[in-house]
């Protein structure tokens, strides 16, 4: 058997760190409190608030969790944007967007569908912060994907999130688009169906994801009436089976991270950690998505967004607390789980887990502990910086672990630093108020404006247009009105 995965023992009182990668993710969540201090400090003073995503390097999230200061939120994408405007609401006068750039970008797109233009939405990295999904669908393979769903009847283009303002803009002028994230996809896809007769899913860019989603809905078909009500009420078995030859997705779109969980990551898993439990992206690779559904249908797994496994994870610690009893003498009961995304997830799982741990040991209920697995890649290289041996097999801890060596963290996220965020809030005026000229300086840290006219709107209106009409279903629970009728208008404007 080769080396064990790395992982994180999570007790109530401690953590117990295995491998170079777990020890080095263990250090950050106790975090320098002169650094907590210090960044705590700078908010409040610069009026400045932070939105950062579950991916973040693991050092900056251990400060963030750690800072008392109450506009501070760690979340999904999705969650990201309502996180900033009700930081704007409570009178935060500047948004620091901790992710890649279409994450600031969606913030200041919602702040500024919200009437929140005075809010100014920094970045902490004055180049671009890139993304190899965003990136895949500015090339010429994702505009000839967009031609074809432009000829098809009742087409409609669910992009996924990950994506920049332009490339939604560009998409939206030709076909309906509406945004999408991994949380609410499949309720997305599902729901068009409902509301647009015959009509035609176009949606991409992520591969994986696509691929994932029709073995997902192929799944759901196999199921009986009650189980896919359960999904979406409106669905039956055949209703989903006859939706499947009327999905499309892109074909080259990958996450380079995600990609890192293929076939010899699961086969791994499968055989090594047959008692672990699953948690599984929807931007992994086929191989691991498999393993995800089936866990999921055993019971012991989850296939989703962060979120869905970050809920996963609480609700399983919360069963094993109630099945447990009280406390005593008995040995802690151990829960494992396999952690099928970006390492940087560890910091909320770990926060939201000490936090269940230490209230059920108030209660007097049972120990449980819980450990989380890393499936690292074992065809990862590290470097060492030695000239006689520059690469080893493996991983080398902290900062060694790039997709380059193999493991799974984001590059792109790392570029938000600890150190440039502070570096950012001290630039800001007094008070969080900007002159002109500071203004100016601080340009290049602000999200891509995207002024180009594009049919007589903005790219950044037009691409935020496909943002609100994800926000209008996430509210109402229904697609808006113009979208469906866009679908229907387009769709008769059409040759035959
Ligand atoms: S993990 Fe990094 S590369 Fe992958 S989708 Fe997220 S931002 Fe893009």
């Amino acid at each position: 058997m080769a080396a064990p995965f790395p992982s994180l023992l999570i007790r109530a009182d401690e953590f117990v760190p295995e491998g170079a990668f777990a020890r080095s993710q263990a250090e950050f969540l106790s975090p320098d409190p002169d650094l907590v201090a210090d960044l705590g400090q700078l908010l409040e003073e610069k009026n400045a608030g932070v939105v950062a995503h579950f991916y973040m390097d693991p050092e900056l999230q251990g400060v963030l969790t750690a800072c008392p200061w109450p506009h501070i939120r760690i979340s999904d994408s999705l969650l990201m944007a309502d996180s900033a405007i009700a930081m704007a609401t409570a009178g935060i006068q500047n948004i620091i967007v901790l992710g890649v750039d279409f994450m600031s970008e969606n913030v200041r797109a919602i702040l500024d569908a919200a009437g929140h233009r005075d809010v100014t939405v920094y970045r902490v990295a004055e180049g671009p912060i890139g993304c190899s999904l965003a990136e895949a669908a500015t090339g010429d393979a994702y505009a000839a994907y967009i031609d074809e769903a432009a000829q098809t009847e009742n087409a409609l283009h669910v992009v996924y999130i990950n994506t920049s303002l332009i490339t939604k803009a560009q998409a939206h002028a030709r076909v309906p688009t509406i945004t999408c994230t991994s949380s609410n996809v499949v309720k997305t896809i599902l729901q068009a169906a409902t509301q647009i007769d015959d009509v035609e899913i176009f949606y991409g860019p992520d591969t994986y994801m696509g691929q994932n989603l029709e073995e997902l809905f192929r799944s759901l078909a196999e199921l009986d009436e009650e189980a896919v009500r359960a999904v979406h009420a409106s669905h039956t078995p055949d209703t989903i089976r006859a939706l499947l030859p009327r999905l499309h997705h892109f074909q080259q779109g990958v996450c380079i991270v995600h990609h890192m969980f293929g076939a010899d990551v699961t086969r791994r898993v499968r055989e090594d950690y047959p008692e672990a439990m699953v948690t599984a992206h929807l931007e992994v690779p086929g191989e691991m998505f498999a393993l995800g559904m089936e866990a999921s249908r055993e019971g012991r797994g989850v296939v989703g967004s962060t979120s869905n496994i970050l809920n996963f994870i609480g609700e399983r610690v919360d069963a094993a607390s109630a099945e447990n009893g009280d406390g005593g003498e008995a040995e802690a009961t151990r829960l494992s789980f396999v952690l099928g995304t970006e390492a940087g997830m560890i910091t909320s799982i770990v926060r939201k887990v000490q936090g269940q741990l230490q209230a059920q040991r108030a209660a007097g209920g049972p120990v449980v502990e819980v450990e989380i697995i890393f499936p690292v890649a074992s065809e990862a290289i590290a470097q060492t910086g030695d000239d006689e041996l520059a690469v080893v097999p493996g991983v080398l801890a902290g900062e060694g672990c790039t997709v380059a060596g193999g493991c799974a963290t984001c590059p792109f996220m790392k570029m938000n630093s600890l150190d440039a965020t502070l570096d950012l809030l001290k630039r800001l005026g007094a008070g969080g108020r900007q002159s002109a000229e500071g203004d100016a300086e601080l340009r290049s840290y602000h999200p891509k404006e995207y002024a180009e006219l594009i049919d007589g709107k903005s790219a950044a209106e037009l691409g935020g247009e496909s943002i609100l009409h994800m926000r209008h279903f996430q509210r109402e629970g229904a697609l808006s009105d113009e979208l469906v009728g866009d679908v229907k208008t387009r769709c008769q404007g059409r040759p035959t």
